[in-house]
């Protein structure tokens, strides 16, 4: 039997619990879910209507027909939109996920109504994107892009100092996998991975064999003259297309920081 899932509203007067398994798990961009919850949308779960139980508050819902064939339920004390049900599938109850206090059996695997979207959403996952009358239609030209199939797997850097030179790399803000005095290992967003392994320091002026780039150049300068790394000053003509600043490594190298200039598409 599996675990059965509580859930509620924001003030505790409904609470309920659903026992798995559900049927779906879908993220709605529709215009009625995003008015009536103030939200750029909604992540429901169906559940057949037996398995929804409530523990208390049933009496404290209030029940709005929002459409000829359907209601959407909420606390009538603090607001929380718990339910919506339609008479076009009568045996399920669709209920926000949010709502509730444990783990659901899966995860959002949808899109629907992705075509109504607010057009300040931004949406960067990879799961289908269905829309059209009935909301689960799909919608040619709206395939989510692909993250480009290949990454960058390895660079490769020296220092006298494998540990101090990893402190400062895990500063900048890679995450550190592994650091002794003769090795260590820094993992980069879209998976590269930085190998520190022991040597000589590195020339006066000497560059890091590779740069790096960052989503708010700004920011990233202001954290790290915080930190302590002591940037340089930021540069508008260094590169084409890119606002930069160098930082000085343990290792003797000088690491270029720059702005990001991406497609704008997911990578
Ligand atoms: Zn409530
Ligand atoms: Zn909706």
């Amino acid at each position: 039997m599996p675990e059965a899932v509580s859930g509620g509203c924001l003030c505790g007067a409904v609470r309920f619990r659903v026992t798995p398994p559900t049927l779906f798990c879908a993220h709605c961009h529709c215009s009625m879910c995003r008015k009536s919850h103030g939200a750029a949308f909604v992540t429901w779960f169906g559940i057949p209507r037996e398995r929804l139980a409530f523990e208390s508050g049933e009496d404290a819902l209030v029940v709005h027909r929002s459409s000829e064939h359907g209601t959407r339920s909420f606390c009538g004390r603090c607001g929380s939109s718990l339910f919506c049900e339609s008479a076009r599938h009568p045996d399920t109850v669709d209920v926000v996920l949010a709502s509730l206090d444990g783990p659901l059996d899966r995860a959002p695997a949808l899109h629907v109504y992705f075509d109504s979207r607010a057009d300040w959403t931004d949406v960067r996952d990879e799961l289908p994107r269905l829309g059209g009358a009935s909301g689960t239609e799909p919608l040619p030209g709206l395939a989510p892009e692909p993250r480009p199939g290949v990454c960058v797997g390895h660079v490769f850097l020296t220092a006298p100092d494998v540990e101090k030179t990893g402190a400062f790399f895990a500063a900048l803000g890679m995450r550190e996998l592994e650091r002794t005095p003769e090795f260590a290992l820094y993992e980069l967003r879209g998976g590269t991975h930085l190998l520190l392994f022991p040597g000589a320091t590195a020339d006066p002026g000497a560059s890091a064999p590779f740069d790096l780039m960052v989503d708010d150049l700004d920011a990233a300068h202001a954290r790290f003259a915080a930190a302590g790394l002591a940037p340089g000053p930021i540069d508008a003509a260094r590169t084409p297309h890119h606002r930069s600043f160098t930082l000085a490594a343990p290792s003797g190298h000088a690491v270029l920081v720059q702005s990001s200039h991406v497609s704008g598409k997911p990578v």
